[in-house]
């Protein structure tokens, strides 16, 4: 949950051009020592009693220490030439998190999807080889991705998409169809209330190893929680 709108203060620690219009700074918090904010809220920085300017928080709300700004500028905008005086260690007042219109972390609606995703997938499973169904199953994800992308006119050229971005995607699908191959295995042959719950164990892993790579640290509340799910998901699966 974000915290109310309040004035704060950071400090710039650094400074990038990833293209000439477009200036991406990074600011260390001070007051407070860290933001609580969500993905889509913005902050507002005051030049007079009438005249501000908002910018959004492009960072993931995981790191609350620091947050990063990406601003198009424009020749003569007052904020834009702000920005571009900026130097590394200049001090920097804001009021925020700012915004309503956020990503939901817990929308329902993702859990009703997976949730039809193992029962449509087990019915489905009955009368084919388990690896061939996980083939088609590909296939329709990736025509409806394709539909998407271009009615919503989000598809971009692949030559736009950094070279690293390309290994990491392409070890994450590798990692998801190894995925989806064990999961559809264990669906032919398995109750799918009870293949399901190992499935959610990778809440446990993903919170690990989001700890021990991405710096992300969940709250005592938070690692309650995730180890409830290891316990129940191994109550459930184990059938006791
Ligand atoms: C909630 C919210 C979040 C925002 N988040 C971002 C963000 O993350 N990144 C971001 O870049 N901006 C964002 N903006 C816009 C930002 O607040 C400023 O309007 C923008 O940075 C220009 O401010 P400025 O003071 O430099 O220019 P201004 O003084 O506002 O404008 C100077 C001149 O440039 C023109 N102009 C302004 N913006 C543009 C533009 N993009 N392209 C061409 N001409 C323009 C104006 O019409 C004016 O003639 C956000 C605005 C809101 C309300």
């Amino acid at each position: 949950m974000a915290q109310k709108p309040r004035e704060c203060r950071a400090e710039v620690t650094a400074i990038h051009w990833p293209r000439p219009e477009v200036i991406e700074v990074d600011l260390q918090m001070v007051e407070p020592p860290e933001l609580d904010f969500d993905a889509g809220q913005w902050i507002s920085v005051p030049f007079d009693s009438k005249v501000v300017r908002a910018w959004t928080i492009l960072s993931t709300p995981a790191r609350k220490r620091s947050i990063t700004l990406s601003v198009d500028v424009t020749p003569g905008g007052i904020g834009s030439q702000w920005l571009r005086a900026l130097k590394v260690g200049d001090p920097v007042s804001f009021k925020g998190p700012t915004g309503g219109f956020v990503f939901n972390r817990a929308d329902p609606r993702r859990a009703v999807f997976a949730a039809l995703t193992a029962i449509f997938a087990k019915v489905g499973v009955a009368n084919v080889n388990s690896d061939f169904a996980t083939f088609i199953r590909t296939i329709v994800i990736l025509g409806c991705l394709a539909a998407f992308l271009f009615a919503t006119d989000q598809y971009q050229s692949p030559g736009s998409v950094s070279t690293r971005t390309y290994v990491f995607l392409v070890l994450s699908g590798l990692a998801t169809g190894a995925s989806w191959v064990y999961y559809f295995r264990a669906l032919k042959v398995g109750d799918a209330a009870r293949v399901a719950p190992i499935d959610k164990l990778s809440v446990v892993l993903v919170a690990i190893f989001a700890a021990a790579f991405l710096g992300e640290r969940p709250s005592p509340a938070g690692w309650l929680g995730i180890s409830l799910i290891a316990a129940g998901a191994v109550l459930v699966a184990s059938g006791l």
